[in-house]
C-alpha cells in the first residue's frame, strides 16, 4: 500500500532539511519533493547501535528490538560473542534467527575471541576455521572486537588466520584496543583493524583516527564514554559512530543512540554531524542495508514533533502498516526453546515472548 508522510525532511546525505513529502511503497522511498505546505513532524533517517552485544540487555533479539524502535534506533551492528562463549555456532544461530523475526535490522558479526582468554572455562570455542566458515556465511557481516590485541601484536598464528579469512571475505574487522599507542597500536591498525570503541581519551583517539581508525563513541551500561570524546563530533565527524556496546534492560528502557544525539545538540553539535556519526558512518563503514532518506532507500525511518519530544518512531517496513487506524504492530513469535547439551553442562534456554507485545505497539 503506498503511503505519503509530510513534514521537514531532515537529509543526512545533502546536510539539509526542508518541508516535503516521502512517498513509501512496499518499504521503500519511492519519490521524494519538496511540499510548502509541509510543516512538521521532523523525519529522520533511524539511528543505528555500532556496537553492542545484545545478550546484554538479557532479552532476545525480538524482544529488544520491541523497545529499541521505540527511541527510533532502525538498525544495531551486534557482536553477539556472549551467546558463543556459551553456546558457539547455535547460539549465534539463535540471535540471528530471534533477530529475523522483527522490523529493526539486525548485523550480526562473527566472534573473534571465543573464549575471551585462555583463562576461561568457556561453553565453545571457535577456532579460526569455524570463524572462517562463519564469515563465509551472508548473514555474518564483520569480524566482531579483535579483543586478542597481544596475538594481533605478535603475530599469532591462529589470530592471523582469523585476521586473513576476514580480509578473504572483504568484510570488517572490529576493534577492541583499550589504552594501546605507538608501535603496537601502528601494528594493529596495520593488522586491517578498522575501528575501535574502547579508548578513553581524546589523545588516545587522535593517535588511531590519524592511523584512519574509526571511533565509536560508546555510552552504554557498562561503561560511558561519549562525556570525554564527544568533541570528535565536531572535529571528526567523518569518522565517528555512536555505540552502547552493553545495554541493561532499565538503561534501555530510558532510551538508546537517541539519548546521545539529544545530548550532543545540548552540547553544541551540529544536528548533521550527529546524524553522520548516527546513521551515515555506520551504513558507509559496514555497507548495511539501511536507508538515509534517500529516493530507493529502504524507508527506515522515525519521525519527531517537537526537538525536545521524540514522539514517533516508524521503522522501515512501511508494508506492515495496519489498516486499522493508522497503527503500526510489532509482532514476533516466540523463539521457543532452544536445548543444547554441552556436556558436562545441559544449557536450557527457553524463551518466551508474548505473540504480540502490547509494550512495543507503536502509535502513529
Ligand atoms: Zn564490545
Amino acid at each position: 500500500m503506498m503511503k505519503k508522510i509530510s513534514g521537514i525532511i531532515v537529509d543526512p546525505i545533502a546536510r539539509r532539511q526542508f518541508p516535503g513529502t516521502l512517498v513509501i511503497d512496499q518499504g521503500r522511498i519511492v519519490d521524494i519533493f519538496p511540499d510548502s505546505a509541509a510543516r512538521g513532524p521532523f523525519i529522520l533517517p533511524g539511528l543505528i547501535d555500532s556496537h553492542i552485544h545484545i545478550e546484554s540487555s538479557m532479552l532476545t533479539p525480538a524482544a529488544f528490538a520491541a523497545k529499541a524502535v521505540c527511541h527510533g534506533t532502525v538498525a544495531v551492528v551486534a557482536d553477539p560473542h556472549e551467546i558463543a562463549n556459551v553456546l558457539g555456532i547455535p547460539g549465534i544461530d539463535f540471535m540471528i534467527e530471534s533477530g529475523r523475526q522483527v522490523p529493526l535490522k539486525f548485523y550480526f558479526g562473527a566472534p573473534s575471541c571465543v573464549p575471551a582468554t585462555g583463562f576461561e572455562n568457556s561453553g565453545a570455542t571457535l577456532d579460526a576455521r569455524d570463524v572462517e566458515a562463519l564469515l563465509r556465511r551472508e548473514d555474518i557481516f564483520f569480524l566482531a572486537e579483535m579483543m586478542n590485541f597481544p596475538g594481533v601484536i605478535t603475530q599469532d598464528p591462529e589470530v592471523m588466520a582469523k585476521l586473513a579469512a576476514a580480509a578473504k571475505m572483504g568484510k570488517r574487522v572490529d576493534g577492541h584496543a583499550p589504552g594501546l599507542r605507538g608501535a603496537d597500536l601502528a601494528a594493529y591498525a596495520q593488522a586491517g583493524i578498522s575501528t575501535d570503541h574502547e579508548s578513553g581519551n581524546l589523545d588516545e583517539c587522535y593517535e588511531k583516527l590519524g592511523l584512519g581508525m574509526k571511533i565509536m563513541l560508546r555510552q552504554g551500561s557498562s561503561t560511558r564514554d561519549f562525556e570525554v570524546l564527544h568533541p570528535l563530533i565536531t572535529s571528526h565527524p567523518e569518522q565517528c559512530m555512536l555505540c552502547s556496546d552493553d545495554l541493561k534492560p532499565a538503561d534501555l528502557a530510558r532510551g538508546h543512540i537517541n539519548l546521545l544525539v539529544k545530548e550532543g545538540l545540548r552540547l553544541g553539535h551540529d544536528l548533521f554531524d550527529l546524524l553522520q556519526c548516527a546513521c551515515v558512518n555506520p551504513v558507509r563503514h559496514y555497507g548495511l542495508g539501511v536507508g538515509l532518506l534517500q529516493q530507493g532507500d529502504s524507508a527506515d525511518l522515525f519521525w519527531w514533533k517537537t526537538w525536545s519530544a521524540w514522539r514517533y518512531v516508524l521503522p522501515g517496513l512501511m508494508a506492515r502498516w495496519s489498516a486499522t487506524r493508522g497503527r503500526l504492530f510489532f509482532r514476533f513469535r516466540s523463539p521457543g526453546r532452544l536445548t543444547i547439551s554441552t556436556p558436562p553442562l545441559l544449557v536450557l534456554i527457553s524463551c518466551r515472548c508474548r505473540q504480540e507485545d502490547r509494550r512495543s505497539r507503536l502509535l502513529r
